[in-house]
């Protein structure tokens, strides 16, 4: 590391024409006739090395994860379930239904041992903030030094998401719901450790792509290297706050120089060596317990210990890039721009629209100052030079034009919908067609309604939406259904369980459109189908068993019934035959993967899996007779079911070859 020769720029600002560092700096020469150092590593720090392998590793932990889950799904490992995701936004459930999983208790370890050891989790556990510190060291490689954009107010939009996703749920039940819904009771705790639907709350690969590109990439480039930490992450606004009270924390010695040299490495933007010069530690819960400037520090002056919290005392000093007035407009704008992106085309989920909202502001803003003044430039990019926008300038402008017109597309649609919902709230399909149909005034506001969601459909249909959302789609079935035109609903029906994310909701109106327009075995076929997918979907099996029973298949119903008692107490049968085997107690295990076929004997997989065992076991007969069942129910599967069992039939006929060889 060097120190700059008198005049050059420090390392924070470097080349990129920071009028707020400058600021920053004559203050600081001011006070203390310090500038920051230029740090010029060309290889990467001890810790930071370290940090990477941990960040790396929480990556394989992930795969594996979803590993596990994908052969739980392909091959009916682990009794076809996996560990529930472990995922801070998995406590929504917990909040909402008192559904106890392993994000939630993966979350609250999270925050309590935040509140000891101050804000560690971001630095050293979070897979976005690897995307992000990638992101930093492929622009620092490209010459570019992201910059912090500092708004008062956005900073506080992870806290408000948090306590909206966190907070609200259980404020609703327990404050407003015994006023509004007084049916709505806490419903107590459950378990839900182990899930078949592992990805039922995450998005696809196109959408997670375009997450990764805004909430990893463009966030450092526009908002700084702690871009989404800063702005768009919830679980952070609740960590920041605890962070606070945690007694370990980044503490000075007498060594303290004042160099800088701490300041200027830090990715979290924390004015190091100005905290410890007058707190004696690090109070700025912006800190992820990196460590870089500890192992930056050339006089050991800094150490992580325990000590007093930050709780209570002031508050760190810090420069701002918007006056009071842009504040609260930057902020009603980001508000905006959030509820407009939220579910955009039935596919934006919450921290991308975070992302995206919180970029968009950063992007009209920038519109606004280059608009503003007669020069403006973004770090290496010149926009504005004596009145005249530069080339780099038009592409801003290009880009802020575009987003402006699909925002407002959006707004369109999603002001529509809400309008909509506003006239009326459709009924559920099974609850229309087991009442009449709807009149009177009911009828005028069903029509309302459908005129007002007119514009959430696609441009192709005269709509608004670039991709028409399945959630408006179902909202305009139920609506159709109430004015009785079934075979229109039935066909958005179909749309909706082609595109959308399966909802038992969803998925039981669809079953009850079936009933009443597909042929009686196309819809039991449908429904075992979905079943087998969802065997955990109550009320759409206790809808299919009462339709068989009505429709005089007395016996299909029973079986169906049957195997919704059977299910939680074979699950734990198979569960605990996988921990024998795989403990090497097959004999053990033989009489409870006996019970879990005979409990679910359309698990054809499982009863290949019996065979093997059997065979293992010497029981050659038996062993035999269940793999020749196994191989006849075989054609029924699905394709990848079916290779699955392939899979297992080879391997008995391997086993069975090298038993009956000399
Ligand atoms: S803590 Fe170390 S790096 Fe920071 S100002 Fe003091 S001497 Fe310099
Ligand atoms: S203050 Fe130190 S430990 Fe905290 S984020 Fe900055 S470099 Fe890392």
């Amino acid at each position: 590391m060097a120190l700059p020769p008198s005049g050059l720029s420090c390392a924070m600002c470097f080349g990129n024409g920071d009028t707020r560092n400058a600021r920053y700096h004559r203050g600081m020469a001011s006070n203390s006739s310090t500038s920051l150092p230029v740090v010029n590593r060309t290889s990467m720090s001890r810790v930071a090395k370290r940090r990477l392998w941990v960040l790396l590793t929480v990556q394989v932990l992930i795969i594996a994860h979803v590993l596990m889950w994908w052969l739980s799904t392909q091959y009916g490992w682990f009794g076809g379930y996996t560990l529930s995701p472990i995922e801070p936004s998995e406590s929504i459930e917990t909040v909402s239904d008192g559904i106890v999983n392993a994000g939630a208790i993966f979350f609250a370890t999270a925050l309590l041992s935040t509140a000891l050891l101050g804000r560690w989790f971001c630095g050293w556990g979070c897979h976005v903030l690897l995307l992000q510190d990638g992101c930093t060291w492929l622009l620092k490689r490209a010459g570019i030094r992201p910059r912090a954009f500092r708004s008062r107010l956005l900073m506080l939009a992870p806290l408000a998401l948090a306590l909206y996703m966190f907070v609200w749920p259980l404020a609703y039940r327990f404050l407003v719901a015994p006023f509004t819904r007084p049916d709505l009771t806490w419903p107590g705790f459950s378990s839900h450790l182990l899930v078949r639907d592992f990805w039922a709350t995450f998005p696809g690969v196109t959408v997670a792509v375009f997450f990764l590109g805004i909430c990893g990439v463009l966030t450092v480039y526009m908002l700084g290297s702690k871009g989404f930490c800063t702005y768009g992450c919830p679980y952070g606004g609740f960590f920041a706050p605890l962070d606070r009270l945690a007694p370990v924390r980044i503490r000075v010695n007498d060594n303290c120089q004042g160099c800088a040299e701490c300041t200027a490495v830090c990715t979290s933007n924390v004015r190091v060596h100005e905290e410890v010069a007058t707190h004696g530690m690090v109070i700025d819960n912006g800190c992820m317990k990196t460590m870089d400037c500890i192992e930056a520090c050339p006089n050991d002056a800094l150490s992580m210990s325990a000590g007093p919290n930050a709780a209570g005392g002031p508050r760190p000093k810090r420069t701002w890039d918007l006056t009071w007035p842009q504040e609260f407009a930057a902020a009603a704008l980001m508000l905006v721009l959030f509820l407009v992106w939220r579910g955009a085309w039935g596919v934006i989920p919450m921290l991308m629209a975070m992302g995206t909202a919180a970029c968009g502001t950063w992007l009209l803003w920038r519109v606004y100052t280059m608009v503003r003044s007669d020069n403006a430039k973004w770090l290496k990019w010149q926009l504005k030079r004596a009145g005249k926008v530069q080339g780099k300038g038009w592409v801003v402008l290009a880009v802020a034009t575009l987003f402006t017109i699909v925002t407002f597309q959006n707004a369109v649609v999603q002001a529509s919908a809400f309008r909509s919902s506003l006239t009326m709230q459709p009924h559920t399909i099974r609850h229309t067609l087991a009442t009449p149909i709807a009149t009177g005034s009911q009828a005028s506001e069903v029509h309302q309604a459908l005129e007002h969601l007119a514009p959430t459909m696609d441009l192709r249909s005269g709509g608004w939406a670039i991709v028409e959302s399945p959630a408006h789609r179902y909202a305009r079935a139920r609506l159709l259904a109430m004015q009785g035109k079934l075979h229109d609903a039935h066909t958005e029906m179909v749309v909706v369980m082609a595109h959308a994310r399966p909802t038992e909701a969803a998925w039981r109106d669809g079953f009850a459109l079936h009933t009443l327009l597909l042929p009686e075995d196309d819809t039991q076929a449908w429904a075992e189908v979905v079943l087998a997918d969802h065997p955990d979907w109550g009320g759409l099996r206790t809808d299919v068993v009462a339709w068989l029973t009505s429709t005089g298949r007395a016996s299909d119903a029973l079986d169906m019934a049957a195997e919704a008692m059977s299910l939680e107490d074979a699950r734990r049968l198979m569960l605990r035959a996988v921990d024998l085997l795989q403990a090497g107690r097959a004999v053990e295990a033989l009489p409870l993967m006996q019970d879990y076929v005979n409990a679910t004997p359309k698990d054809t997989l499982a009863r290949a899996a019996l065979a093997r065992l059997l065979l293992s076991l010497g029981h050659t007969t038996q062993a035999g007779v269940q793999m020749q069942r196994a191989i006849s129910e075989g054609p029924n599967l699905p394709p990848a079911q079916q290779q699955a069992l392939a899979a297992e039939v080879a391997a008995f006929n391997a086993m069975a070859e090298s038993k009956s060889a000399p």
